[in-house]
């Protein structure tokens, strides 16, 4: 830019007759649009584009770190939750215990950003440990959240990571994933949610604490620990493995709100023994409850439920806040077709609008996609490649046709299953 400067000549002169850029010195003939500063400077349309990709240039290079923070624009828990209902179905318990974590959370983290911490009493994060099969809301729920408070958010999967100096992912590189999603921001990321999927499969393998440690079990755990606990850790911000050279950013996990997710298979048995080993309560023995009598045995789930299934003590001390997800049942899949703000019904629909097309389904098509998710056990990941799969033909015909109005019926959708889509759903398993 100093070389266009110079080459223009005296930046500040005037023309006769008229305005010169302040920049370049260029004369504009009153035409060209320009931008006059406070004092009378004048920039042209070209020195202002210059400068624009001068700076789009340095931002690649050097990517702007810190900002000023606002305080978390936060909801209250009632808020947050039917927030949360319009995009996920059921789940209410696990919705009301996170919408008062995440409440308490960013109260506390606002608070303190405010600098009251040092004269009360320091409130404890609460990170939060969700249990419940794949495929019910558990991702959904965090993501949802996140959008909510327009904090930072990512996901880690816990079956890659392994200790620092093992081949596979060392711990921190979540963080940097964390400030990807923060745009490099430290300060945002700094108080982002990070959703750690599949932590039940960083168990131990048996509950007797092993001599040697395992590469993907315990040794992770005792990692994850200090991420949970807070500590300042130096992450590379492109991720990836660290390299002594590197450029390091430091990054303070003290505020940042953990939450782990993970189907836990078979917990239900530590649950169950555990209940049958203590009596509930002082009822006669006959009216007692038994957990393996009971449908969902994982509303029982305590911590010590998690220790015996192979979390160390001090992890499962750091998730104070354990909630639990229900299993979809047929009500539940039909609903996610068709209630969600984004419901795959709406998005078919929307899709033939566009076009032109009013397209109408049958109620009974729903009960009957839900009931294929069921039998083919493909839960409601699967609901979408069974729309897909039954709406190609439509998608494909409709649109060069007059048809303005179509209603999917359940003889439609039926004869469709059977051509052959119920062998494509047995091989997605
Ligand atoms: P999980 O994390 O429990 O394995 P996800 O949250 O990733 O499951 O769910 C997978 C997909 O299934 C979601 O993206 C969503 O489309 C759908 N889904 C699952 N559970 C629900 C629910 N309770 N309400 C609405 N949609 C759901």
């Amino acid at each position: 830019m100093e070389k266009e400067r110079k080459k223009n000549g005296n930046p500040q002169s005037k023309a006769r007759g008229g305005v010169r850029c302040s920049f370049c010195g260029k004369e504009l003939n009153g035409r060209e649009p320009a931008v006059q500063g406070a004092d009378g400077a004048i920039l042209c349309r070209e020195c202002a584009r210059l400068a624009q990709r001068y700076f789009a240039e340095i931002e690649k290079e050097y990517p702007s770190k810190g900002s000023s923070l606002d305080p978390i624009k936060l909801k209250k828990p009632q808020e947050i939750k039917r927030f949360l209902d319009q995009y996920v179905i059921g789940q209410d318990e696990a919705k009301k215990v996170l919408s008062v974590a995440v409440y308490n959370h960013y109260k506390r983290l606002n608070y303190s950003a405010a600098g009251h911490d040092a004269d009360q009493t320091e409130i404890e994060k609460s990170n939060i440990l969700m249990v419940g099969p794949t495929g019910t809301g558990k991702t959904l729920l965090v993501r949802s959240i996140a959008r909510l408070l327009d904090v930072p958010f990512c996901i880690a999967d816990a079956t890659v990571l392994t200790e620092a100096g093992y081949v596979g992912e060392d711990v921190d590189s979540i963080l940097s994933r964390l400030l990807q999603a923060a745009d490099f921001d430290v300060a945002q990321a700094e108080r982002g949610i990070i959703f750690i999927d599949e932590i039940d499969k960083i168990a131990r393998k048996s509950s007797n604490p092993s001599i040697t440690r395992d590469v993907s079990g315990e040794g992770v755990q005792q990692a994850l620990l200090k991420l949970l606990e807070g500590t300042d850790a130096l992450v590379p911000p492109q991720g990836g493995r660290k390299h002594p050279n590197a450029e390091m950013v430091k990054i303070n996990t003290r505020h940042i709100l953990f939450i782990g997710g993970g189907s836990f298979d078979g917990i239900e048995r530590h649950i169950a023994s555990r209940m049958n080993r203590t009596a509930i309560g002082f009822k006669k023995d006959e009216e007692r409850r038994t957990a393996d009598e009971d449908e969902n045995v994982l509303k029982y789930i305590a911590p010590q439920d998690l220790r015996s299934y192979g979390l160390i003590p001090e992890l499962v001390g750091r998730f104070p806040v354990l909630t639990w997800l229900d299993e979809l049942d047929r009500e539940a899949l039909r609903n996610i077709l068709t209630e969600p703000k984004n419901a795959l019904v709406r998005q078919y629909r929307q899709l033939f609008a566009i076009d032109g097309v009013n397209l109408e389904f049958e109620p009974e098509v729903y009960d009957f996609v839900a009931e294929k998710a069921l039998e083919f056990n493909i839960g409601a990941r699967g609901l979408r490649g069974i729309m897909e799969a039954m709406m190609n033909e439509l998608m494909y015909e409709l649109p060069s046709s007059d048809v303005r109005e179509y209603r999917v019926t359940l003889d439609y959708v039926k004869s469709h299953f059977d051509k052959g889509l119920s062998d494509k759903l047995k091989n997605s398993r």
